[in-house]
This record gives C-alpha cells, sequence and structure tokens, in this order.
C-alpha cells in the first residue's frame, strides 16, 4: 500500500509534497469501538488513531487510516474498546504502603493515632520509591495514564514517575508541622519551592506542584507564601479543600469564614489551582470556584470511608466548575481504581439528589477524561483522543462472555467494566502495558520490595495494638 502512494506521489510531483511525510507514523492503534471523548467526534465504530512523535496525529475510521497512513507498529483492537487513559486528580501515591493498615476509624483518630504516627515511623526515600512504584504499577494495570500526587519526598516520586512512564503532577508538600525529613514549615517550603524550580519545564510528563496540605495545616501566612511564589514561578497548586465539617468549624473559629473564601481570600483562587475534595461549599463558592478556573477532584470512595460528606457535584457541574476524579491515597480508599470511583460516582449523586438521571454515565466518562484534565489545569493536552493532543490511550476489553449483551458503550463502561479489564496502557506514544503484562515495572522485585516494608509495619502495628489492648 505504502509503495503504491509512493507511486502516486511521485506522479502527482510537488503538489502532494506535504503528504508525503504525512502518511509516516510511529503506530497505529485499533479499536472495534473507539470513544474519543472529543465533543465534535464522540464514538467510531471501527477506528484507528495514528501517533507519531509521541502525539496523536490522526484519529478515524479504520479503512481511512489504513488507506493513508502507514507505521512501523501496529496494535489490534479486535474486542476492544479504545480510549483516552483516565485521569486520577488526586491521590497520595507511596500511601499504597498503608493500605487497609487500619479501617473503619473517624478522621481524626486515623491520622492522628495511626497514619501520622506511621508516616512519622516509616516514611523514608526508600518507602516513598516502593510505595510509589506500587501505586503506578497498580494504575496503569486500572489504566490511569495521568495523576495528581502530593507526598513527601516528591524527588522520589518523580524518579519513579519518570521511570514507569506514566504522566503525573508532582506536588511538594509543605505543612506547619513536622513531617518526614522537615522540622516545620520553613524548610518543608524551601524543598517545595526548590523542587518546583528545579522540575518545572525540565520533564515532557512530570509537571511539579506546590501542595500547602490544607487550610488546617497551614497558616493562612504561610499560604499566602505559598501564592506569591506559585505566583512569580508560574505554578500550579494542589491542595485539600473544603473537605470535612471538621475542617470547616476550624476555619470559622480561627478565620470566620468557610475554607473556600478563606482560600479565595488568600490569592489562591487567583492560581492554577487543584482543590481536593471539595465538600463543603455553597452555592456561591460554587459560582466563584467556576468563574476562577479551579479545578475540584471529587473523592467519592474517600469522602464516604471518612464519612466527610457529599460533595455538591451535580451543581457544581451545572455551574460549569472542571470537575474531576480521584481515587485519594490507598489508605482512605483502599485502591487506587478509577473505574471504581466512576461507578460511585454515578451511584452517590443520585442518591444524594433523589434523582436517577444525576450524573449520567457520559458524564462521569468526562469526568475521568476530558473535564479531568481541564480541573488540572492539562486541557488540551490529555483527556481526549483528538489531533495534537498527547497520545494517552488505553485498550479495553469488551470481548469477555461477562460484557455481553452490550447495547450502550458509555453505560456499560461506568457500569459493568472492571479495571482487569484494561488490556493496553500507553503513554506520550510509548507502550506501558500490553495483554495485561506491565512492561515498564519489575513486578517480582516490586512485590519483595512491599513485602519487606509491610513486614515491618505490620509488626510495628501489632506492637501498638498490644500496648493499647
Ligand atoms: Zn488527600
Amino acid at each position: 500500500m505504502h509503495f503504491r502512494r509512493m507511486l502516486l506521489l511521485g506522479l502527482l510531483g510537488p503538489f502532494a509534497a506535504c503528504g508525503a511525510s504525512a502518511d509516516q507514523a510511529d503506530v497505529i492503534v485499533y479499536g472495534d469501538y473507539v470513544l474519543t471523548m472529543d465533543e465534535a467526534q464522540p464514538e467510531l465504530r471501527g477506528g484507528a488513531v495514528v501517533v507519531r512523535d509521541g502525539v496523536i496525529v490522526d484519529v478515524g475510521p479504520r479503512d481511512r487510516i489504513d488507506a493513508e497512513w502507514q507505521a512501523k507498529s501496529t496494535i489490534a483492537g479486535a474486542g476492544r474498546v479504545l480510549m483516552p487513559g483516565l485521569i486520577n486528580g488526586h491521590t497520595h501515591s507511596a500511601m499504597t504502603l498503608f493500605r487497609g493498615m487500619v479501617d473503619d476509624l473517624d478522621l481524626m483518630t486515623w491520622l492522628n493515632q495511626y497514619v501520622f504516627p506511621m508516616e512519622a515511623r516509616f516514611v523514608t526515600p526508600e518507602f516513598v520509591r516502593v510505595g510509589a512504584e506500587l501505586a503506578c504499577w497498580e494504575m496503569i494495570r486500572g489504566g490511569t495514564t495521568t495523576f495528581v500526587d502530593m507526598y513527601f519526598y516528591p524527588d522520589e516520586i518523580a524518579a519513579v514517575v519518570d521511570r514507569c512512564g506514566l504522566r503525573a503532577v508532582v506536588a511538594a508538600p509543605h505543612i506547619d508541622y513536622p513531617s518526614p525529613g522537615f522540622s516545620g514549615w520553613d524548610d518543608s517550603f524551601a524543598a517545595a519551592d526548590d523542587f518546583v524550580q528545579r522540575w518545572q519545564g525540565k520533564h515532557p510528563r512530570i509537571t511539579p506542584a506546590f501542595a500547602p496540605h490544607a487550610p488546617y495545616t497551614v497558616s493562612a501566612e504561610h499560604l499566602q507564601a505559598t501564592v506569591a511564589r506559585a505566583t512569580e514561578l508560574n505554578a500550579l497548586v494542589s491542595m485539600h479543600l473544603a473537605e470535612a465539617p471538621a475542617e470547616s468549624d476550624y476555619v470559622q473559629e480561627k478565620y470566620a469564614t468557610s475554607p473556600v473564601r478563606h482560600a479565595a481570600g488568600l490569592g489562591l483562587y487567583g492560581l492554577p489551582l487543584i482543590a481536593a475534595h471539595m465538600v463543603q461549599l455553597d452555592d456561591e463558592e460554587i459560582a466563584l470556584t467556576a468563574s476562577s478556573g479551579v479545578g475540584a477532584i471529587h473523592n467519592p470512595t474517600s469522602n464516604m470511608k471518612l464519612g466527610a460528606g457529599i460533595s455538591p457535584v451535580t451543581a457544581m457541574l451545572a455551574a460549569g466548575v472542571n470537575v474531576g476524579l480521584g481515587t485519594d491515597g490507598a489508605a482512605s480508599n483502599n485502591d487506587l481504581d478509577l473505574w471504581e470511583e466512576l461507578r460511585m460516582a454515578a451511584l452517590l449523586h443520585k442518591v444524594a439528589t433523589s434523582d436517577p438521571t444525576a450524573l449520567p454515565a457520559g458524564q462521569a466518562l468526562a469526568m475521568a477524561t476530558r473535564l479531568g484534565a481541564a480541573a488540572i489545569h492539562k486541557e488540551g493536552e490529555i483527556g481526549q483522543l483528538k489531533v495534537g493532543m498527547q497520545a494517552d490511550m488505553i485498550q479495553l476489553d469488551i470481548g469477555q462472555t461477562h460484557h455481553m449483551p452490550l447495547y450502550d458503550m458509555q453505560s456499560h463502561l461506568v457500569y459493568v467494566l472492571d479495571s482487569h479489564d484494561v488490556q493496553t496502557s500507553m503513554v506520550a506514544g510509548k507502550v506501558l502495558m500490553q495483554g495485561r503484562q506491565v512492561l515498564t515495572i519489575d513486578e517480582g522485585a516490586l512485590r519483595s520490595k512491599v513485602t519487606d516494608a509491610s513486614s515491618r509495619i505490620r509488626a510495628a502495628l501489632l506492637t501498638q495494638q498490644e500496648k493499647e489492648s
């Protein structure tokens, strides 16, 4: 076919010169069904996506793509759905090592008696390397291609992201209290500032960000310092905001306002802010969030598990807020499975509004893709299969018997599909998983490192529980 085309180009002479290079691609990925999440061209039956230099250069029906393009390699699409990779807008990657450590406790007991002491004792650069790699392995297997992280030792996380091939916003935490590696605000903020400066614009898949933890752990004065530096460095900011009633009570008592008004008043709403949770906010604050372009990340499982409340997601979406989805850390979820979050979100808001038409499947899928990309300030870069976008995509196996019958694809993806159906993962044109085999992480080595780390945590947990009983 290519020979024939070259011959044709020869006959056409200079008029076809621009077409001569356009038909050379790196890889063509096929799908029986292509869900582009592009509002102009949402779905294709029997389609293909063409990738060159890590970027999508064509999307269309298989027949046309085959006629116009030749690629060094192809990925077959029989029995597969091809769609953009999912975006996890809020997590704490290395907390995978605390997965299921303690459950069914209230937020403050969970944090103060278990999470914070265990972090103080165990979180080291090595712990973060192992935990982040476990998180990346799980996310690749589950179809996530981009995540927004907030955890200690962000250089270690960035190194893991670089190696495993995912795309990430790596946010460096800074907090008024002692934290792993730091005595308090001054040194943690200086390190975050240094991290952002070193990584800003340096890596095609890694975006650094500031992460002032939350309004109840970072003072107003210190939040203003973050705003000043993020503005100077043109950097993203990721933080927990308006998560739970305890936070609202704290902010009301200390600053006589609500968390969102507090954050906006300090200048955070003038930045590209990624606000995780956004549960406790009123209509005026929703309108302000929409007009400011602040991204809100909904974490339904974490909010339910910690009893934080129900985020007004349908009202935020109606007001035009860019709402993405997140898993939060594995200690409060207890996995990093965005298919589960999609389903939880679609169901929870039907319960919350007593309206079975609330948050339909297509809207939930948008939150994990196109809208999620906007929420993390990467609109136009990821979240859609569209020419010019990064080649971040996944193939889903819908050929198994449990997928029969299949009438409505978007509803099927939200209410039936789970992470085990993800077959292929590609980020920036590089294949990270094929046939459910993660190609960029040594699973055997990872398993033994996780076993070592978790056996030390288990022993400490047993000692603590013995003391308590
Ligand atoms: Zn969180």
